[in-house]
């Protein structure tokens, strides 16, 4: 064969990582973005702080995938937390990890960090062509994109899928991609939001007074489920760490109509000692007071009462029910501001090296396959692995196809 010709389609971590070990290994690669400039998503997740990776060991780190441990373990294994942190800091970008145990760059944004990497491919020789919205096949098999300047055509011996999932689609990822490959006989998983807020009513004071605020150190539960961190009260209801977490199990559960969720606002201490505390106000002190002085903010006493307008006066009943604040969840949040989508191409749909069985020689990587994880850093990790495992089994593919 001569020179293969190496098509990566969107710049996101997985195509950029893909592109990168490709083109180190002396392949010509060709990455096709369909927007102005490669990497958006990626620049928005570094807006808060760029959560790269996180450091717990291996094995709980792999269970955050839950069904899909299986199936992306070794694959992360292979590219993994560590990894992840030395090839970051060969770009010049220093990591720390925090005090919840995720990893940072020390810069803490994306943008250090894309705009070296892009430097390398280039250097590397990867061609960027930008503008280039991918709509599928042409007849004769060439890949098809709209461009600025009108229909434009590639021919590729091995081509990689990174389009992304579905969420926050005016980055770029938008799950255009979908029903082309379905109509190729890919099978696909629908998309939901994931790592979403989710809708409760509050009253007009939750909502005008402490909508923005947070709720430090919780727990939340949906089930057997609980998750400790953070929440942040919004006009329709919550987002936050928290309750990105239990996206999955919130997901299922709703499907039976609205759910409860059961906040606990002093998780570090127990219903006894909680109620010894409430037990401590003063004569004629007021309900508000003795919540204060039990450590709850203010946010969290609206929070509470909006659940249970009639809060009991006995400490032990008032305990019990700061540890189990009931919850009503009539919906999730939509895509447009979810984090991550789940759903997309179904596991069955690639082999192990992440080629689509139903297309030889066109592999697919990152968020665009069916798996989902809480933030913390595993959604980048996966978009890094799954990115290098499709770029390795892109260079077995050719090896084979030149025998
Ligand atoms: C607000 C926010 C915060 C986040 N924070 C974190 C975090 O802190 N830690 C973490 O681990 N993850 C975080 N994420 C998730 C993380 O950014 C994604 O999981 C990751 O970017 C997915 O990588 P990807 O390469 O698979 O897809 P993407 O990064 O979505 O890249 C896909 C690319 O394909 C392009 N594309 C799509 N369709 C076409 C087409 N038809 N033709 C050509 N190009 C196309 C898109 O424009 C895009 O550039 C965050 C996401 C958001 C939205």
């Amino acid at each position: 064969m001569a020179t293969p010709r190496i098509a990566i389609i969107g710049g996101g971590p997985a195509g950029l990582i893909a592109a990168e070990h490709l083109s180190a290994g002396g392949h010509s690669v060709d990455l096709y973005e369909k927007m102005p400039t490669p990497g958006r998503k990626f620049l928005m997740a570094g807006r808060g702080g760029l959560n790269l990776t996180h450091s717990e060991p291996l094995p709980a780190f792999l269970g955050r995938y839950r069904e899909a441990s299986d199936w992306l373990g070794p694959v992360i294994a292979r590219f993994d937390p560590a990894g992840l942190r030395a090839w970051c800091e060969g770009l010049d970008q220093p990591t720390f990890v925090g005090s919840s145990g995720r990893v940072f760059p020390e810069a803490m944004k994306a943008s250090p960090l894309l705009r070296a990497w892009r430097a390398r491919l280039e250097a590397q020789g990867v061609v960027f062509h930008l503008r280039h919205d991918w709509t599928g096949w042409t007849a004769d098999g060439a890949l098809a994109f709209e461009t600025p300047d009108g229909q434009v055509t590639a021919a590729a011996d091995a081509t990689l899928l990174a389009l992304g999932g579905a969420s926050w689609p005016r980055l770029g990822s938008d799950g255009g991609w979908a029903e082309g490959l379905r109509g190729k006989g890919v099978e696909l998983v629908p998309f939901s939001a994931s790592n979403c807020g989710v809708e409760i009513t509050w009253s007009e004071i939750t909502r005008d007074r402490f909508a923005g605020t947070p709720l430090k150190t919780i727990a939340l539960s949906l089930g057997e489920e609980r998750i400790e961190g953070e929440l942040v009260l919004a006009r329709y209801g919550l987002e936050g760490g928290a309750v990105y977490a239990l996206s999955g199990p919130i997901r299922t559960a709703l499907e039976n109509g609205p759910l409860t969720l059961t906040l606990d606002l002093r998780p570090h201490l127990d219903a006894d000692a909680l109620a010894a505390k409430l037990a401590k106000a003063k004569k004629g002190q007021s309900l508000s007071n003795t919540l204060r002085k039990a450590g709850l903010s203010p946010q969290a006493i609206s929070v509470l009462r909006d659940a249970v307008p009639d809060l009991p006066r006995d400490p032990q009943g008032l305990a019990a029910l700061i540890k189990a604040v009931p919850l009503t969840v009539t919906a999730q949040r939509g895509l447009d501001r979810a984090i991550s989508s789940a759903g997309g191409i179904a596991r069955t749909a690639v082999d192990e090296h992440f080629m689509l069985s139903a297309l030889p020689g066109v592999f697919a990587a990152g968020e665009m396959l069916d798996w989902d994880a809480p933030t913390g850093g595993y959604l980048l990790q996966a978009s890094f692995a799954t990115g290098l495992a499709a770029a390795r089994g892109i260079e077995d593919w050719l090896t084979a196809a030149a025998r």
